[in-house]
C-alpha cells in the first residue's frame, strides 16, 4: 500500500460520516452511503435464481462475493445473499471504497461459464483497507474498548465478522491505545 494510504482511509472514514450525518460509534448505513455516491446495492437473489447462486457457491466456494455494474452514471453493487451478515457487509463496503477512492470499474474475465472482475491487487487492497476504516473507524472502536466491548460485542453490534472486529482493534492502534497492547 502506497505510502500515507492508512492515515488518508482513517480521514476518509471520517469525513464520509460528517457529510452523511453519522455520529463516529453509529452503525454506517451502507444504504445511505451507497446512494450518497449514486450507486443502488441490489441481492444477486433479485437478478438470478437462488439455485444457480448456490450451484456457483457449490463449485467454487467464495467465488462471488460481490461486484459493481457501471449502467450509464449509475453503478449497481451486487451482493450475495449466501454470505454471512458480517461478510455482506464487508463485501459492499470494499465495492463502496472502490467507488470512493475513484478506482475504475473493473475488467471482466470469464472462468468457464462464469463472469468474474479482475482487479488490480493494490486497488483490492486498498478498498479492503478503506472498507474496515468505514465499518469501524479508529474513533468508534475506542469508544467500544472504553466501554469495556470485545470483538465479539463489536462484531455483533456493527454487523460485522468477528475476524474484521479483531482485524481492525489491532490495525487501527485503538487496542493499544486503550488497553495499551
Ligand atoms: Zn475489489
Amino acid at each position: 500500500m502506497r505510502r500515507g494510504f492508512k492515515a488518508e482511509a482513517e480521514r476518509t472514514s471520517t469525513e464520509v460520516r460528517v457529510r452523511l450525518g453519522i455520529g463516529k460509534a453509529e452503525r454506517l448505513p451502507l444504504e445511505l452511503l451507497a446512494s450518497s455516491l449514486g450507486a443502488e446495492l441490489r441481492s444477486a437473489g433479485d437478478l438470478i435464481d437462488i439455485a444457480r447462486l448456490e450451484e456457483i457457491e457449490r463449485i467454487q466456494p467464495g467465488a462471488f462475493s460481490a461486484c459493481t455494474f457501471e449502467i450509464g452514471e449509475r453503478h449497481v453493487v451486487v451482493w450475495n445473499p449466501l454470505s454471512t451478515p458480517g461478510r455482506i457487509s464487508s463485501d459492499i463496503a470494499h465495492e463502496l471504497s472502490h467507488l470512493l477512492l475513484k478506482h475504475s470499474v473493473q475488467q471482466v474475465e470469464t472462468v468457464g461459464d462464469l463472469t468474474f472482475f479482475g482487479c488490480d491487487p493494490d486497488e483490492e487492497q486498498e478498498a479492503n483497507w478503506l472498507a474496515g476504516c468505514l465499518l469501524l473507524p479508529r474513533a468508534l472502536l475506542v469508544v467500544e474498548l472504553r466501554k469495556r466491548a470485545t470483538a465479539d460485542s463489536i462484531a455483533d453490534k456493527y454487523q460485522v465478522s468477528t475476524q474484521m472486529a479483531n482485524h481492525r482493534l489491532r490495525a487501527s492502534g485503538a487496542m493499544r491505545q486503550v488497553l495499551g497492547h
